[in-house]
């Protein structure tokens, strides 16, 4: 339980996505709410700067980051419990995402303030929704371990999942985290990688692992700026139902039917290829 508690039901923490590159990318909204606010927490200041100034907006900023997000959080409780709206945005795009605020908003929430988004840019979701990979189910990664044992057993792990996974990367180690993919996930797999999202030098290749590893080392600009790896699934394995199982199968379907509709069904249910069901079922039914 939270000592703090609300002045007024409308001190409210908003966390508010910024451009991850293109400045255009600001919502009216974010605006608004960044303007009304008692005080913007954000990750650099002085970076954030560079945003808001432009835009006319002079709220009190302080920094809130991974270093200090503790003690940020119990100062920003106790402005909400004044009556103060608070706003956070991080460096670039959604705070939270790869970024600080989990701790301030968790502690935020068991107090028992509002906390509304304001929402807008992302680089997993800008990257997904161009990398024409399968987007209705996808695993958000973020970023790999630094060190390479711990990233290769980190992609072992995830070889055989089948919904597209989502990677951000830095332009130190985009060869090498592309290189171990190749060899975890195999040479064949696809991967668009989507660099400099919204930027003067955007540019977004869909190939095999193996062949964004050579795109990479062709071009020194093309390992420079900040990525995301869009990653195919791996392929859903069709488990075949124990021979057993289909025996059972056709046996009660062959009660009711002839054999070719017996096989299509048995084929469908169980993945079986539809000429073995045939042939299996024709044997069954001539005993
Ligand atoms: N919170 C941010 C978001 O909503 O996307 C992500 C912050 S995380 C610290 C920074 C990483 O996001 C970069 O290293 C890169 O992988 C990815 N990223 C951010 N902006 C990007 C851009 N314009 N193009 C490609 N990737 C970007």
């Amino acid at each position: 339980m939270s000592v703090f508690t609300a002045a007024r039901p409308s001190a409210t923490l908003w966390i508010v996505a910024t451009p991850i590159g293109n400045l255009e990318d600001i919502a009216p909204r974010a605006v608004r709410v960044l303007r009304q606010a008692a005080v913007i927490a954000a990750e650099d200041t002085r970076h954030s700067a560079r945003l808001t100034r432009p835009l006319g907006i002079d709220t009190p900023m302080l920094s809130l980051h991974e270093h200090n997000e503790q003690a940020r959080t119990e100062q920003l409780l106790a402005r909400l419990a004044d009556g103060d709206d608070v706003a956070l945005i991080s460096d670039a795009g959604t705070p939270l995402i790869s970024d600080p605020g989990f701790v301030l908003v968790r502690a935020v929430r068991r107090a028992g303030f509002p906390i509304q988004s304001v929402p807008g840019p992302c680089a997993a979701i800008a990257a997904l929704s161009i990398a024409g990979l399968p987007s209705d189910r996808f695993v958000f990664e973020g970023f790999l371990p630094a060190k390479a044992t711990p990233r290769a057993a980190r992609l072992a792990e995830l070889a055989a999942e089948t919904r597209t996974l989502v990677f951000y990367e830095s332009s130190h180690r985009i060869g090498k985290c592309v290189a171990d993919m190749a060899r975890v996930f195999g040479a064949e797999r696809q991967i668009t990688l989507c660099r400099e999202l919204t930027k003067l030098h955007e540019q977004s290749v869909s190939l095999s692992a193996e062949a964004i590893g050579e795109w990479l080392l062709a071009d020194d600009n093309h390992r420079r700026g900040e990525f995301v790896l869009v990653v195919a699934g791996a392929p859903v394995r069709q488990e075949t139902t124990p021979s057993l199982d289909v025996d059972a199968l056709l046996a009660e379907l062959l009660a009711i039917t002839g054999t070719r509709p017996a096989a299509k069904i048995v084929a469908r249910l169980t993945g079986m290829p539809r000429n073995e069901a045939y042939a299996r079922a024709l044997e069954m039914a001539s005993h």
